[in-house]
């Protein structure tokens, strides 16, 4: 009898944390939707803005809102003392770097109108990282991910 109730007792709290995993969920969700994502979601129901328009953009929009937080979390570390200034410019020179690339990629992938691409190519000393943001080992002559050819890469983009 004790062990029924207490089989019970488990299931119930179980039931409970799935529930409460939920809402969480629920919650993060939300956090990531403000107004203006949430108007852009509206204007795609009544057929103004394309599906892939919405996507671009929202990520775009995210993006921005992403990399101005890194930029802010940063200056606070260096605020707190936990980072020195060198660090932090270091820091928040890489952090531009990142934010051009990815400008640069959206240039590229306008230019040449493939949709896939990411990033610039880049050539390391035992890899090469394809357009598409799949990184290679050097002996691959076609990128594993979208099979484009090494050497074209490198050098047509
Ligand atoms: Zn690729």
């Amino acid at each position: 009898m004790i062990v029924i109730l207490l089989l019970i007792a488990i299931v119930i709290l179980l039931i409970l944390i799935l529930f409460q995993l939920n809402d969480t969920h629920k919650y993060l969700k939300e956090l990531n939707e403000d107004d203006k994502t949430k108007k852009m979601k509206k204007l795609q129901k009544f057929g103004l803005i394309s599906n892939s328009e919405v996507f671009h953009k929202l990520k775009h929009y995210r993006d921005d809102i992403k990399y101005s937080q890194a930029e802010d979390d940063l200056q606070e570390l260096r605020a707190k003392g936990l980072l020195t200034h060198e660090e932090y410019d270091e820091k928040l020179n890489h952090l531009y770097k990142i934010k051009q690339n990815i400008k640069d990629a959206e240039e590229l992938k306008k230019q040449t109108g493939e949709h896939d691409i990411v990033t610039y190519p880049k050539e390391y000393e035992k890899s090469w990282l394809c357009v598409c943001g799949k990184e290679n080992n050097y002996v691959q002559i076609n990128c594993s991910h979208c099979k484009r050819n090494q050497d074209y890469v490198l050098s047509n983009y």
